[in-house]
């Protein structure tokens, strides 16, 4: 009688459990698969990105120049702040990317290489790097200011714990705003060694589509005269002799490098302080009783040109390939790898 059990048993658990176990072994293992097959890959690589925890680095101490105050902040919170007030808006995404990109590199150096004793960086655009509040971005904008905000922020997002190394260091990542057509070696602007292989010259079109490509600067015989007084007293100018107002040395992106006023011979970065010119790309006319000077591009020229990048965008580069343009031989990676 017990064997009519036992064969009972095993033919049920032939004929109808074991093909259930089955079924449920299979079924749960495709539903694995399909709810991720099911996820939007858009959504789940935002999930991944908004994930990006940063191993350090991720708070800055930020110096409020105007202050003294100084305060601990996210790293992509700031970098939104100061994204908004280093670039325009309505530039294209891949720039904003870029710029992005740019701005945390660059406050990821200052913080390997302090220049303030209490904090990583400061607020004074000429000496660390720009920033703006919310609320004062916010007072400057008009139309639909939470869209503009919103593509900042995306931007930001986007681009999570990317910097750009040269031998796997962050690199110091110079930008300006417009080139002129060709970036400068920073030896022609602040002189000294470069151990920054990756800034070399390097051309970009499409800037002379930019307000900041060409400007002009008027001034009287007797202005320039004044303005060089300020720093050489001794200076002494004959406006009629074609030799003693004269352009001496070109850098090898073309820029003015060295320019002979009377009894001096100044640099173009000097000449470009004294004038109020945009860049030492400038060439210049004598007119009756004055001098006017041509000068195409704006800012010192090395690195980025943010002109530049958003007129690579609008050809359709991606901000990885307008980094690499402007950036000889770096590579992208992400701050906690390094
Ligand atoms: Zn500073």
């Amino acid at each position: 009688m017990k064997k009519v059990f036992i064969y009972f048993f095993v033919f049920l658990f032939i004929c109808f459990i074991l093909p259930a176990l089955l079924t449920k072994w299979e079924t749960s293992t495709y539903s694995e698969a399909s709810s991720e097959n099911e996820e939007n890959p858009k959504e789940a690589s935002e999930e991944a990105s908004d994930a990006y925890v940063y191993n350090q680095y991720g708070t800055i101490k930020l110096l409020h120049a105007d202050t003294n105050e100084v305060e601990e902040v996210a790293l992509d919170s700031y970098l939104c702040n100061v994204v908004s007030a280093e670039m325009p808006v309505d530039f294209e995404k891949e720039a904003l990317k870029a710029q992005a990109i740019v701005a945390r590199t660059y406050t990821i150096y200052k913080m390997h290489y302090q220049k303030h004793d209490n904090a990583d960086i400061c607020d004074d655009s000429t000496c660390c790097q720009a920033w703006i509040s919310k609320e004062d971005r916010f007072a400057r904008w008009d139309g639909d200011k939470e869209a503009k905000w919103d593509k900042i922020e995306e931007c930001v997002n986007e681009t999570k714990g990317k910097v750009i190394t040269y031998e796997n260091q962050p690199i110091n990542a110079f930008f300006h705003s417009n080139s002129g057509g060709k970036t400068e070696l920073p030896v022609d602007v602040w002189g000294g060694g470069s151990n920054m292989p990756y800034l070399q010259v390097v051309e970009t079109l499409g800037e002379e589509g930019y307000t900041q490509y060409n400007s002009e600067v008027e001034l009287t015989n007797e202005e320039i005269l004044e303005k060089l007084k300020q720093k050489y007293a001794d200076i002494q100018i004959d406006f009629n002799n074609n030799e003693d107002i004269k352009i001496l040395e070109y850098t090898s992106s073309g820029r003015v490098k060295t320019i002979k006023f009377g009894n001096h011979e100044i640099s173009g970065t000097e000449a470009r302080s004294i004038f109020g010119l945009k860049s030492t790309n400038f060439e210049f006319v004598k007119e009756e009783g004055k001098i006017k000077f041509i000068v195409k591009g704006y800012g010192h020229g090395v690195g980025m040109s943010q002109t530049g990048a958003d007129s690579m965008a609008k050809s359709g580069s991606t901000a990885e390939e307008i980094i690499q343009h402007f950036y000889v031989g770096v590579e992208i990676k992400e701050v906690n790898s390094l």
